[in-house]
């Protein structure tokens, strides 16, 4: 369809106005889109016919309800090679697109909560595109499962449709797992936000990693109630079977190997100041190791860790979102 959104008639064998880029033959989509009882022809731009009901479109689509109120001023066509006797609106998305959308309309076919995040993609601009604001609400609260895995794809998208507070600062949240350097050349959703957007998510991870690390410097100590009975603060420096000690910066005296987990911790925040990191096994099997040489430490470490690292993790959230983030709403771009 045009801009106006007008409606073409099918005849588009002799009046010249078919898309020269369409396939001859265009094909019929399936259930529930080839319904004997439809009233209009969606044809996306790959040549697929979706056969539906004008009345259903209607009440997703502020859009498609305007443009079906407008009079066609064209004759419906009796053509039976390959087009129906039905008016057709051309459209320029893909049928995998339209299918996206009409799912949202047809609860018969409604497969939306097994959408990629790529299909979520397909289908964004084209449900603004035709205002579609309830697929818009519908699809935003779909895009929280990819913030863990895809998540500056996840900001660009709140950003770009306006999605929200909500899932623009989980998203960037979700960004915290990464490491800045990470090339994102592949990712082309940044192709449209703004500058000051992107840079408004690198001042977030900047800024968090700069507090969590400060977590490892001073603050470790006042989370836990029991911290003088941990044993990487008991261990009998004395014996030379046990631990030797290093001091913090905070002038506590702590094992060897519980500073050393403290510092690639500290490390890790550099890059990724999230609180997932810490709770990995990966992270804290070297220290266990090596309080493994310890006849103080080595029974007691696991046990100590298992209650002094969700403690830890737990401030690191609360540190997290203490940190704020500006969400500026930009204009919708197409
Ligand atoms: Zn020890």
């Amino acid at each position: 369809m045009d801009a106006q959104g007008n409606v073409q008639s099918n005849d588009t064998s002799t009046n010249g106005t078919a898309n020269e880029s369409e396939p001859a033959t265009p094909t019929d989509a399936p259930f529930p889109f080839n319904s004997p009882h439809a009233d209009v022809i969606l044809r996306s731009s790959d040549g697929m016919n979706f056969r539906v009901r004008k009345a259903i479109l209607a009440e997703a689509s502020p859009f498609f309800e305007t443009m079906f109120s407008l009079p066609t001023g064209t004759e419906q066509s009796t053509e039976k090679t390959h087009a129906p006797d039905l008016p057709v609106v051309p459209m320029p998305e893909d049928s995998t697109v339209v299918v996206g959308l009409l799912q949202f309309c047809y609860p018969a076919g409604r497969q939306l909560q097994e959408m990629t995040l790529d299909d979520i993609v397909g289908v964004l601009p084209a449900a603004r595109k035709y205002t579609m604001d309830r697929m818009v609400e519908y699809v935003t609260p779909l895009l929280q499962r990819f913030v863990a895995t895809s998540s500056l794809r996840v900001y660009c998208l709140a950003i770009r449709f306006q999605l929200g507070e909500d899932l623009t600062r989980a998203a960037a949240r979700g960004f915290l797992d990464h490491p800045i350097q990470v090339a994102y050349s592949h990712i082309t959703e940044l192709d449209y936000i703004s500058g000051a957007a992107y840079a408004r998510l690198l001042d977030y991870h900047n800024r968090c990693s700069f507090h969590v690390q400060q977590l490892f410097v001073r603050y470790y100590t006042g989370i836990d109630s029991a911290w003088d009975e941990r044993c990487w603060h008991q261990c009998n420096f004395e014996s030379k079977k046990n631990c030797t000690y290093r001091s913090f910066e905070n002038s506590q005296r702590v094992t060897v190997w519980f500073s050393g987990l403290m510092v690639r911790c500290r490390n890790l925040a550099k890059d990724r100041p999230s609180s997932r990191e810490f709770s990995l096994q990966s992270t804290i099997a070297k220290a266990l190791v090596e309080a493994g040489k310890c006849t103080f430490c080595g029974p007691r470490a696991w046990g100590d860790l298992q209650v002094f690292l969700p403690l830890l993790t737990t401030r690191i959230d609360g540190a997290i979102s203490q940190i704020s983030l500006d969400v500026v709403a930009e204009a919708l771009s197409a």
